[in-house]
């Protein structure tokens, strides 16, 4: 399998705190990747540096073998779209305008209006996370479940070749949750697109993960499948929890937090 991204030595610091640490692992085309660690452990700043949006480090982010920072920025922002935590948008924009929002790379300052190819991505993306009924709501009206599917629809508007997604379900109730990584799952199989997602609910990570990346401490501490990655002792020493380890009914493995580690 290729790997669409390569992460060489990668060091990062804000002012005295480093953040990174000798970061190497690399993405292959069409996996879903987790990253997973402990709060303050490095994966959301990790996954702004391969959105390309923080250029302030030392060693490799190559792109299918090229430097990330070498692409230009708008051929870059239509291969990657990325979901951060915690968006917000402006009170009146509709989840259709917002959903467009997500093809500015294919604008330039000739066009104008909406080409059918938009048109078409719009209308894909909400058929996609089945909003077609709340095209015209206001995204800040939304449940969190809604208003999640709808920057989920404005990030495939883009038709990226990989997404990157931060946390992608916090504050959603257990069956929204599992519509949202349904819904990832599909992207991923159906459309061949690779995902790199932060997530802090291991579980998902074990059900829908092809390959997961553990983080302690700024540093990469192991990498593999869920089944290669998941141990008690690697809970006890990244997290700090002694947990129960199961097989659910599909197969997957599951854990369960006992206590903490004394
Ligand atoms: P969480 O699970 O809590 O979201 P994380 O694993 O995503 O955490 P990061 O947000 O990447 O961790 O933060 C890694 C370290 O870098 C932390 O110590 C954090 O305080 C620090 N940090 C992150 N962003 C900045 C910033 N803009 N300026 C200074 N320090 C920062």
């Amino acid at each position: 399998m290729s790997a669409i991204l390569e992460v060489e030595n990668l060091e990062l610091c804000y002012g005295v705190i480093q953040a990174l640490k000798g970061i190497s692992f690399h993405v292959n085309r069409g996996e879903i990747v987790s990253l997973i660690g402990a709060n303050g452990a490095g994966k959301s700043t990790l996954l702004r540096v391969l959105a390309a949006l923080n250029p302030k480090y030392e060693g490799e982010v190559l792109l299918d073998g090229t430097d990330i920072h070498a692409i230009p920025r708008k051929s870059l922002a239509k291969r990657l779209a990325i979901l951060p935590q915690g968006l917000a948008a402006p009170p009146d924009l509709t989840v259709e305008a917002l959903v467009d929002y997500g093809r500015y790379p294919y604008r330039s300052w000739r066009t104008i209006g909406r080409s059918k190819e938009d048109r078409e991505a719009v209308a894909q993306a909400l058929a996609e996370t089945r909003l077609e009924a709340m095209r015209t709501r206001q995204v800040m009206s939304l449940s969190g479940g809604e208003r999640q599917r709808a920057w989920i629809a404005m990030a495939l508007a883009r038709q990226p070749e990989y997404l990157l997604l931060d946390e992608p379900t916090t504050y959603l109730d257990i069956a929204h949750q599992l519509e949202v990584m349904e819904i990832i799952k599909r992207l991923n199989r159906e459309h061949a697109m690779t995902v790199i997602m932060v997530l802090h609910d291991i579980n998902h990570a074990l059900q829908y993960a092809d390959e997961i990346a553990v983080i302690k401490d700024r540093q990469i501490f192991s990498t593999g499948t869920p089944h290669d990655v998941l141990n008690v002792a690697m809970l006890a020493e990244v997290f700090g929890v002694c947990a129960d380890i199961f097989t659910n009914s599909q197969g997957a493995q599951v854990l369960s937090p006992v206590s903490l580690v004394r």
